[in-house]
């Protein structure tokens, strides 16, 4: 077997943890760099670049608005 980077993280596949939607093949670099990354439980979690902005007000609501 030849691992290039031998990095063990490239071999999750990327699935959207939002929709469950994945990149198609040939996508998954360029999706690697749009999506957004995340950890739950010490896994690596990834939302699609769509779910990532309606995600965002759901974040936002989520602050203490105290915090700012
Ligand atoms: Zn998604």
């Amino acid at each position: 077997m030849d691992t290039p980077d031998g990095s063990t993280e490239h071999d999750q596949p990327l699935v959207c943890a939002s929709c469950g939607a994945s990149p198609p093949p040939g996508q998954e670099a360029a999706a690697r760099l749009s999506w957004s990354r995340g950890s739950e439980r010490g896994r690596t979690t990834w939302t699609c670049d769509r779910c990532s902005r309606a995600n965002l007000r759901s974040i936002e609501g989520k602050l203490d608005p105290a915090w700012w």
